[in-house]
Parts: structure tokens; C-alpha cells; sequence
């Protein structure tokens, strides 16, 4: 493939990304957007193989390397549960994360590159040294967040004393040694310098994840999303490849705009969850003990549950991180089908970090079909609940804890949250009393017009829906 050729490819690959960025912005435009994107991969992916960048003798290994990876992917896609799919995609970051390392050693080695001036080795080695940065800072920090999102590392955030100034004394040796290396004319020195930036890189990563909160891992999650963009930048400057560049920039910068959408939508301030601390450990059992919430919960049958919802008019349904654990979205579509059909108005309010990952209840939502226009945002719908005769909360926990405006103290303080007590009855349906995401206690269920709905939320709504 000529040159020509490969530059049109990229530019065609650019647009066909640019279109799936603007259809992934919409549930009713994702499929398509995802699709863009999938072929803007291909392109992009056959244009580098076959062009002019990579000679015929490597062609062999790259397209064996090309089919193992390929193999790996879709066995990953196709086994993983959709709960695990933040996990996967951290995972997926630190392969990016990875790449950029093990390329920019490979710069690093390679001696065939010739520079005309001094300037321009300068900034190769400028390129060099910040993409290993950002790539082993991503590699890190993602094996990090893949840890605490499948549980094999505690949720808990690990605060080291002094960690402000462990960073800082970091910074100053990483940049130190940058000088170091670009300037020095001691293979041995250079080499060094990026070793020790190296290490130093990987353990800030680990650090900087150590020391989140539970509650504060979604914008973690965006947050390292964006460094795995900047990361393919860094890459593509390695590499002098156009297109590596704009690709890495937008996920950068998507992933920049995301996590700085989450902060808002948790009232977080991004630099204080950067810095660490907040929220607390995982999935505990709620305890009364140490000043939570105490009084008694009012349980409510599938029946009576059933009852409550035909005799009203209008009804909001928040689902959370339990309605996909249960796969219980097909039933949710159905009573939602019979009570609109009985003329009861009934919408959905989904918070921003609702599940696991950004628009996770929404994809589930869409799956079973059910219509977009009754599908809201929490901003759209959380001055209604006075208005409402039922909110019916499907294994959401955190994203409904009323401690978030009455408990100062609370670790999610602050928090914007759906306002389902203020419902005439709300109904939580959920397993047990065991604590959310954030492992906090819940006022909610203590609430006098709130009932508790025990049980497992696909079993429970089926019994509702034939109730109903
Ligand atoms: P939570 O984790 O707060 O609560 C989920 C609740 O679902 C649990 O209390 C659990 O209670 C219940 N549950 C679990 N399985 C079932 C089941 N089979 N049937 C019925 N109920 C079930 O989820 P939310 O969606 O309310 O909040 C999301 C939390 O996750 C937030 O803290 C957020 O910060 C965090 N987070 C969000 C991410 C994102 O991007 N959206 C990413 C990472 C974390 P029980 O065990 O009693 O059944």
C-alpha cells in the first residue's frame, strides 16, 4: 500500500472515529456509533499492516500476533458478564498502558533513526520519556482498578502517611531524571534515568489507585481511560504515526470530559479524588453499632407490591448495580409494559454512576427495550418524586442513600442523589440489608414510607408481574 494510500485511510479512519464518538453520545445512536468505530479500526488497522511502515520479512509475525490477539479479544467479549465489563476494560487500559512502555523501549534501543539536527533527537527522546511515563503510570494503576472492581483487592482506600509528599518527592526525581536523560551523553546514565523513572512511574500508579475509596472508582476507572488516550499519543509521537496521535487524543480528552461529568455528578472535586480518600471499603454488611441509621424496616410482599402499583398513577423505577447482578431488566421492561398499558405513568431515573460503569443501567435498559423517551436523567427527574405514588428502587443502594444530603459525615456527602423518599411509597427491593458499593449504611430503609422487598430482584419482579 503506498503512502498516499495509507495517509487517506487514516484521514477516512479519523472521520469514521470522530462519528462513532457522536453516536456513542445517545442510546438510540450507540449500535451505530459502535459500528463506525469498528470499521474506522479496520481500516485503520489494515492501512498500518500493509503499509509502507512495516516491512514484508514482519508481516508473517504481526498477522500470527494480529490472530492471537484477535482470538483473545472476542473469547474476553463474549464470556465476560456484563457486570464485569468495567473490570475487563480496565484491563484492557493497562494493555495500552503496556504498549507504550515496551514501545518506547523500543524507540529507546532502536539506533536506525537518524536526526538532522540536536533539537529534533531532543524531542524524540522528549516523546520517549513521557509516553513510558504515562504508559507504565496507566499499566499500574489499571492492574490496580482491576483488582478492586472484581474484589481480588479491597475496596478499602490505603493511605500511606505523608502520601502528598511521597508523590511530590516523585515528581521532582521523575523530572529530575528527565533532564537527565535528554541531556546526558552516557548511554549507561540515560538508561538508568529511565529505569528508575520506570519504577518509579509503576509504583505511583499503584499508589495513586491504592488510595481511592470504593465510592470514588467510577471516576477512577474514566480517569484512567483518558490516561491510556494520552498514553497512545505519547505512542504515536514514538512512532511519528498520525493517526495514533489523533486517536489517542480523543480518548484522552473524551475521557478527560467523562470523568470531569462524573465529579460533578458526585460532587467531587477532581483533584481531591486524585489525591485520594474518599469513600470506604466494599459490600459490608451494614452495621447499627457505630451511630448508623436505627430502626425498625417494613417488609412488603410481591403482592402487596403489586397492589401498591396498580392503584397508582404515577410511578418511577431506579435501578442500580442489583438489576444487572439479577439480569433482571426483561422483567422490569414487562411490568413496565402492563402498568402503562393500565394508563399508570411510569418512568425510570438512572444516576450517572448507577452499576458499575457509566451508562451501565442504560445499555441494560435499551436491551430489553425499553423506550428511551421514559428513560431519564437523575437532573430530570428527581424534582417529580414528591409528584409520585411509588418509587421503586431495584437493587440500587448507594445512588439513593438520602446520608448524602442529611450526614455531613457521611463518605458520600455531598453526592447528588434520586430522592426517593420523597415519593408518597418507596419500595426497595434487594436481597438483604448488606450496604452498597461504598459499604455505608442506608437511612432510606428506615424510612416510615419506605418497604423492603427481600429477595433476589429477577425472582421478586416476576412475582410482582403476575401479581400485577
Ligand atoms: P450499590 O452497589 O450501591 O447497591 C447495589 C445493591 O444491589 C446492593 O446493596 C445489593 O444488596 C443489591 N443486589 C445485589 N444483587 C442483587 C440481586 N440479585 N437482587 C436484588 N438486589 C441485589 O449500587 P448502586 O447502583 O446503587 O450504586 C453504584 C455504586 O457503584 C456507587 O457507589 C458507585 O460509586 C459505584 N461504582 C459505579 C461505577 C459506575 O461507573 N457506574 C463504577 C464503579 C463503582 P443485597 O446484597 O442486599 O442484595
Amino acid at each position: 500500500m503506498s503512502l498516499g494510500l495509507v495517509t487517506v485511510s487514516y484521514i477516512g479512519a479519523i472521520i469514521l472515529f470522530i462519528l462513532s464518538l457522536g453516536g456513542l453520545s445517545n442510546p438510540e445512536t450507540a449500535r451505530r456509533g459502535n459500528w463506525l468505530g469498528v470499521v474506522g479500526m479496520g481500516i485503520a488497522g489494515f492501512a498500518t499492516v500493509f503499509g509502507p511502515g512495516v516491512a514484508a520479512i514482519g508481516l508473517p509475525f504481526i498477522i500470527v500476533a494480529m490472530a492471537i490477539g484477535g482470538t483473545v479479544g472476542l473469547y474476553a467479549a463474549k464470556k465476560v458478564q456484563m457486570t464485569q465489563m468495567p473490570e475487563l476494560v480496565a484491563l484492557m487500559h493497562s494493555l495500552v498502558g503496556l504498549a507504550a512502555c515496551t514501545i518506547g523501549y523500543a524507540s529507546r534501543i532502536d539506533t536506525s533513526t537518524v536526526f538532522a539536527t540536536a533539537a529534533e533527537k531532543s524531542i524524540h527522546e522528549i516523546e520517549i520519556y513521557v509516553g513510558i511515563l504515562i504508559g507504565a503510570v496507566t499499566f499500574s494503576g489499571s492492574i490496580v482498578a482491576f483488582g478492586k472492581l472484581s474484589g481480588k483487592i479491597g475496596g478499602k482506600p490505603v493511605l500511606l502517611p505523608g502520601r502528598h509528599w511521597i508523590n511530590l518527592a516523585a515528581l521532582v526525581v521523575v523530572i529530575l531524571f528527565g533532564f537527565v536523560f535528554v541531556g546526558t551523553h552516557s548511554a549507561f546514565a540515560a538508561g538508568f534515568a529511565l529505569f528508575v523513572m520506570t519504577a518509579i512511574a509503576l509504583g505511583f500508579g499503584v499508589h495513586m489507585v491504592m488510595a481511592i475509596g470504593g465510592a470514588d472508582m467510577p471516576v477512577v476507572v474514566s480517569m484512567l481511560n483518558s490516561y491510556s488516550g494520552w498514553a497512545a499519543a505519547a505512542t504515536g509521537f514514538m512512532l511519528s504515526n498520525d493517526l495514533l496521535i489523533v486517536t489517542g487524543a480523543l480518548v484522552g480528552s473524551s475521557g478527560a470530559i467523562l470523568s470531569y461529568i462524573m465529579c460533578r455528578a458526585m460532587n467531587r472535586n477532581f483533584i481531591s479524588v486524585i489525591a485520594g480518600g474518599f469513600g470506604s471499603g466494599g459490600g459490608t454488611v451494614a452495621s447499627t453499632a457505630s451511630g448508623g441509621p436505627v430502626g425498625e424496616v417494613s417488609p412488603i410482599s410481591a403482592a402487596e407490591t403489586a397492589e401498591l402499583l396498580n392503584e397508582s398513577k404515577s410511578v418511577i423505577i431506579v435501578p442500580g448495580y442489583g438489576m444487572a447482578v439479577a439480569q433482571a431488566q426483561h422483567t422490569v421492561n414487562e411490568i413496565t409494559q402492563k402498568l402503562r398499558a393500565k394508563g399508570i405513568q411510569v418512568r425510570f431515573g438512572i444516576h450517572p454512576v448507577a452499576g458499575r460503569m457509566p451508562g451501565h443501567m442504560n445499555v441494560l435498559l435499551a436491551e430489553a427495550k425499553v423506550p428511551y423517551d421514559i428513560v431519564m436523567e437523575m437532573d430530570e427527574i428527581n424534582a417529580d418524586f414528591p409528584e409520585t405514588d411509588v418509587a421503586i428502587v431495584i437493587g440500587a443502594n448507594d445512588i439513593v442513600n438520602p446520608a448524602a444530603q442529611e450526614d455531613p459525615g457521611s463518605p458520600i456527602a455531598g453526592m447528588p442523589v434520586l430522592e426517593v423518599w420523597k415519593a408518597k411509597t418507596s419500595i426497595v427491593m434487594k436481597r438483604s440489608m448488606a450496604s452498597g458499593y461504598a459499604g455505608i449504611d442506608n437511612p432510606l430503609f428506615y424510612k416510615e414510607n419506605n418497604r423492603m422487598l427481600f429477595g433476589d430482584a429477577k425472582k421478586m419482579l416476576e412475582e410482582v408481574a403476575k401479581a400485577i
